[in-house]
């Protein structure tokens, strides 16, 4: 039987994707289906499971956001092939997000949903800029009114009047084309020119900003320093008050761009993120496996017969026992063996499946993983070493002097993803770190890199996770700057917090 579908309307909150709820996030890493808004979050878009499809439906450079209709026959349409698909809006769902419109479509087509609330930017974007929506004996009520429709004829709607003469704190969403109306039309029903008044644009969101002023003056200053949407104009006493947070974070300000696999890049920017940085993915790497090829399917056969694995990267060990998996092992099947790891982030990953390391050189590279090794095996090992396309040859070339026995074998290979070349370049310009976590994600980087792109890294530091991928970097002609000594998320963070301060 087919199965049903359902629809999920989840607020996403007001811009920082740390926003979420809980319960929306459970709901978007299950789904077979993402439906997003510009204003949602993309990061959220991380949390996606890999096969889910990701449907835009707002307002992008150069594209029309497709209509209400057409949004609401997309749901319709998704859930009827089964799918358990996830609105995901900016905010809350019903705070003029036409979430009522969505549900009454999907009612009449008599598909299940759920509504997520969400935090919504007309009470969030205020507290991000230190406005507080209410306070005590100044603000006794607030009230959120649409800024967008009073402009049609050019003129406020009948109910404007009484919202005006309110005297809580009035917050405008979707007003700032208006905002000349919208000040005009507040003196004229007798709130006072000195009345405060603040716009704030991209609340939550790195590029925030905010104005204050007063009725007076606030549209001049809007207009002077040409705000943008999303914005949010605030009019009442509380507009002049200033709670914003006075915790500093340690990487406030810093932008970073990082590169690397799906799942490290992810893991990467959001401990940077945890930490008041700005980060961007420059350049993603996809692993495209060979597990399932020829070559691993013999290796797997003679499992019995290898004495040694040897790993060099956290990628290797994942698609090893992966694969082990998918040909029908189990882990007795390398219970007999002894395990080298290059770095500790490739003897973590192992620790993960159950295996710790055997051998681990003092230095993570490569070279000293093979002089080491050379130390611990005589003539009767026979080592299987399943690695990355791209991988460096000096394990081999070191076995091979001294005559051990092994088995090199390419388990994957990295795609380029991410950010195209030329903006790619662009991106590098506003950066003031970026990453490498592997010798292959500078290879890959190299790969496409032009004289600007070469210029555009004098610009910015350069964080390498351990030696072979500062060796990779040096190769091609970039010393550098930091080497993070831990090589782990925690390991660059830190670094780049030492060196950020
Ligand atoms: N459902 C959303 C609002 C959608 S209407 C919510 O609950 O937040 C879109 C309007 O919301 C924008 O025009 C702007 O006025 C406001 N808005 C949304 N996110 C914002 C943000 N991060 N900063 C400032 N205004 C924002």
């Amino acid at each position: 039987m087919k199965k049903t579908g359902a629809v999920y309307l989840v607020g996403a909150g007001p811009g920082d994707p740390g926003f979420i709820t809980e319960k929306g996030l459970s709901r978007l890493r299950i789904c077979d289906a993402v439906v997003y808004d510009s204003l949602a979050s993309p990061r959220l878009l991380d949390e996606v499971p890999d096969q889910c499809r990701k449907i835009h439906v707002g307002k992008r450079a150069g594209h029309h956001s497709m209509k209400q209709e057409e949004i609401n026959r997309l749901l319709v349409e998704l859930a009827r092939e089964g799918l358990s698909v996830v609105r995901l809006k900016g905010g809350d769902p019903f705070v003029f997000g036409r979430g009522g419109e969505e549900i009454i479509a999907l009612s009449k087509a008599g598909i299940p949903y759920e509504v997520v609330s969400g935090v919504t930017s007309a009470v969030a974007a205020l507290a991000s800029a230190g406005i507080p929506v209410t306070h005590r004996a100044v603000s006794r009520s607030f009230h959120v009114m649409t800024g967008h429709t009073l402009s049609e004829e050019g003129e406020l709607p009948a109910d404007f009047a009484e919202f005006a003469r309110l005297s809580g704190t009035l917050v405008f969403l979707m007003g700032l084309g208006n905002l000349s109306l919208i000040v005009k039309g507040l003196l004229k029903q007798g709130k006072g020119s000195e009345t405060p008044a603040a716009v704030i644009e991209s609340g939550t969101l790195p590029g925030q900003r905010v104005l204050r002023g007063t009725l007076k003056n606030i549209e001049e200053r809007a207009l002077a320093a040409g705000i943008e949407s999303p914005a949010i104009i605030v009019v009442g006493e509380v507009a002049s008050l200033d709670f914003s947070s006075t915790l500093k974070q340690p990487l406030e300000g810093c932008r970073i761009g990082v590169t690397g696999t799906g799942s490290f890049t992810v893991r990467l920017r959001k401990q940077l993120e945890s930490l008041g940085g700005v980060s961007e993915c420059i350049l993603g790497l996809l692993i495209q496996s060979r597990r399932k090829g020829e070559k691993m399917k013999e290796a797997y056969e003679k499992l019995q017969s290898y004495t040694w694995i040897v790993f060099t990267s956290a990628n290797g060990v994942r698609e090893f026992f992966r694969g082990l998996l998918e040909w029908g092992y189990d882990f007795r099947a390398v219970g007999h063996v002894k395990f080298a790891a290059v770095g500790k982030g490739t003897a973590d990953e192992l620790l993960r499946y159950g295996f710790s390391a055997d051998y681990i050189p003092e230095k993570y590279q490569v070279q000293d993983l093979a002089v080491g090794l050379k130390g611990l095996i005589s003539g009767e090992d026979r080592l299987l070493i399943p690695r990355s396309f791209r991988g460096s040859k000096e394990l081999n070339e070191i076995l091979d002097e001294t005559g051990g026995s092994y088995d090199d074998i390419v388990l994957y290979d990295v795609a380029l993803a991410g950010l195209k070349a030329e903006n790619r370049t662009e991106a590098l310009k506003n950066l003031d770190y970026l990453t490498f976590s592997s010798a292959s994600g500078v290879e890959a980087f190299f790969r496409e890199a032009d004289e600007e792109t070469r210029e555009a890294l004098a610009g910015l530091k350069v964080v390498c996770i351990g030696d072979i991928t500062a060796k990779a970097l040096m190769d091609h002609g970039r010393k550098a700057d930091i080497i993070a000594g831990v090589c782990s998320i925690q390991g660059i963070a830190e670094a780049i917090c030492r060196d950020w301060k």
